[in-house]
């Protein structure tokens, strides 16, 4: 699929007129809320147009994809001549088994996916041979449905906690992925839980000063998740709706 800078843009203003209304209804600011353009589903000249539009966070959620978007991604900013609002960093959103870490390290900025401290320790030690330090999100299994990945609610923080000990992941926060419905009130459980947890977390265990955000909010319920404190907005679809 392509789509122009134009309609990007178009649906880029509409996405953050719908998160300053949203942080306004929680007394929030829009400059604490970001967003990960997910490019899963388009080709890499909508990839450039995104870019053009003033994004440079890109999530992908298959390790494959990622390493070959990376480097086309590389081989054109070789090229271009326009400046970038900031240095592209691409995020691993979806599930990583761990033979697929050293598929996207060193080029990954941030894992939303890490559920288990099997996988944290192994991207610990890929990223110290990489002298490399990768920042890492807890995904947290809200809605706690069985086919889900996600660690258990009731061990996120723990999993915080050992996370913080490693020198080469830096972990930054919880993320959750809320149930696939097409009514955006369905997600608030979910999200309303993770900010609970987060809440818990940097109360009670000892996470550090990186340990500040969620990840959470996909195009359906971005709006409900900026509500509940959302931080990171994981978008897709709306971009190139
Ligand atoms: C695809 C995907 C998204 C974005 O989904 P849209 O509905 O297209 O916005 C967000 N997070 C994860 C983990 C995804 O796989």
């Amino acid at each position: 699929m392509a789509v122009t800078t134009r309609r990007i843009s178009d649906n880029l203003s509409h996405i953050r007129d719908d998160i300053a209304v949203a942080c306004e209804k929680a007394r929030r600011v829009p400059a604490d809320v970001s967003i990960v353009a997910v490019t899963k589903q388009v080709d890499f000249e909508t990839v450039r147009h995104l870019l053009d539009a003033g994004l440079s966070e890109f999530g992908e959620n298959r390790a494959a994809q990622l390493a070959r978007r990376a480097e086309e991604m590389n081989t054109y900013l070789e090229r271009r001549r326009t400046p970038l609002p900031a240095p592209v960093r691409w995020h691993m959103i979806g599930h990583l088994q761990r033979n697929k870490i050293k598929t996207v390290l060193p080029t990954v900025s941030v894992v939303h996916s890490v559920d288990s401290l099997r996988l944290a320790e192994a991207l610990n030690k890929r990223a110290g041979h990489c002298a490399c330090t990768v920042d890492a999100f807890v995904q947290v299994n809200c809605s706690e449905e069985p086919q889900k990945h996600g660690c258990a609610v009731g061990a996120a923080s723990h999993l915080a906690e050992m996370m913080a000990t490693m020198p080469h992941v830096r972990v930054v926060g919880l993320m959750t992925m809320a149930p696939l419905t097409d009514d955006a009130e369905a997600a608030r459980p979910s999200f309303a839980r993770l900010r609970e947890i987060f809440e818990d977390t940097r109360r009670e265990a000892a996470v550090g000063d990186h340990f500040r955000h969620l990840s959470m909010g996909m195009s359906q319920d971005y709006a409900v998740a900026v509500e509940e404190g959302a931080t990171v907005l994981r978008i897709g679809s709306a971009l190139f709706a």
